[in-house]
């Protein structure tokens, strides 16, 4: 049996809808993006959406906002893709990575404080895997010296922590819809907000801060546009936000699905000693974009071949970033710096998780990987 590591939920209804944006005037940003943008919104609970290229430009973007570059330092972890530290980065300030948690993999509120300097000016947590980090701690942090909370929330559409949902405390929280994402246009990106400025500023940023975006331009009278300052060019198309729409309305049913998934993996290696799994949070909501097993890391690369072998698809989220080359020679980061996050990155398989996963499958992925990691 062969069991890819992801299959996109895309349906008739979402090619139906591109195909009314093809049938359209205009493929880029208008109407489709606009409907997106509001869906998403409602859907995560707060007031301001906006739809671009991507979730590395959301945050770059949302740095930028906030007039965050050279000298100063940005808090965040070292467990997420490589993306979350290289948007503080492409703004010209410095990533201070702070431990995680060993149960969830999430930032460590509690060590969060003993980093901030007199450049500190925001913390960007990560939401990892789904889960929601302490939020409440991170926001009475961030008010206490001052500093903005922009929020990962590539993994975490739709989760919730103690009743916080993602983005109620954060400034603006910014969101993926890549490839394997649990929503997806190929490529996308968002921010929400609940700051009417800060939505304002966005839709002319990703437009080279233009004062009008091109839909305005043409489909009224012409006007002349003016740039008020330098934006990006990173907004979302119409056939982005085509292929979107409708995914927003089934959200909740791939979650359930995912959940379901989740409870047999959970079931299927409880009994194997070999297998460790990060904490699922009481009182919480799991958005569950990846399901992780931890291994003996001495073996961890020697169980993802055989596992792969196998049929079954695999990847590593995360290895950490800090010791990337690019971040080790910039930085001097070394082995031993972030000792959590170098267990989780050298221990973590993760294994194919997608709403279309059958139940022989998930099975035949149990099984197999219980035949492979046995010591
Ligand atoms: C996927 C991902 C990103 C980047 O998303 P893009 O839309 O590909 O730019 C950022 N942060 C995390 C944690 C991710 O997993």
């Amino acid at each position: 049996m062969k069991v890819e590591f992801y299959r996109h939920n895309l349906t008739d209804q979402d090619k139906r809808e591109v195909d009314a944006v093809i049938d359209s005037l205009f493929l880029t940003t208008g109407e489709w993006t606009k409907k997106f943008e509001e869906k998403l919104a409602l859907y995560v609970g707060s007031k301001y959406a906006v739809g671009l290229a991507s979730c590395t430009n959301a945050l770059e973007l949302a740095l930028k906002y906030f007039c965050i570059g050279q000298g100063d330092e940005v808090i965040t972890t070292p467990m997420s893709f490589v993306a979350t530290a290289n948007a503080i980065e492409y703004t010209g300030a410095k990533p201070v990575f702070v431990d995680v948690e060993k149960s969830t993999g999430n930032i460590d509120a509690d060590l969060i404080e003993r980093s901030i300097t007199k450049n500190t000016k925001a913390i960007l947590p990560v939401h990892l895997y789904g889960q929601i980090c302490d939020m409440r701690k991170i926001r009475a942090i961030a008010d206490k010296y001052n500093l903005k909370i922009i929020e990962d929330a590539a993994h975490c559409i739709e989760g919730t922590r103690d009743g916080v949902k993602v983005g109620e405390l954060g400034d603006i929280a910014c969101y993926s819809f890549y490839a394997t994402k649990n929503i997806t246009s190929g490529e996308g990106g968002a921010t929400t907000c609940n700051d009417q400025n800060i939505y304002e500023w966005m839709l002319k940023a990703r437009q080279h801060g233009l004062s009008t975006n091109a839909v305005n331009r043409y489909v009224k009278k012409y006007e002349h546009y003016d740039m008020e300052f330098l934006g990006m060019k990173c907004n979302m198309s119409n056939i982005q936000a085509a292929l979107l729409i409708n995914q927003v309305d089934r959200i909740d049913g791939l979650l359930t699905a995912k959940e379901s998934a989740a409870e047999k993996f959970n079931e299927g290696f409880k009994n194997n000693s070999h297998i460790g799994l990060p904490s699922v949070l009481k009182n919480s909501k799991h958005a569950r974009h990846v399901y992780t097993i931890w291994v003996s890391p001495d073996k961890r690369d020697e169980y993802m071949d055989k596992i792969y072998e196998s049929g079954v698809g695999v990847a590593v989220n995360f290895r950490p970033i800090h010791l990337m080359k690019y971040y080790k020679e910039k930085y001097g980061y070394k082995p031993g710096d972030f000792p959590v996050s170098e267990k989780i990155g050298s221990s973590t398989i993760s294994i194919p998780f997608y709403p279309k996963l059958k139940d022989e499958e998930i099975s035949y992925v149990i099984n197999s990987i219980n035949k492979i990691v046995t010591g």
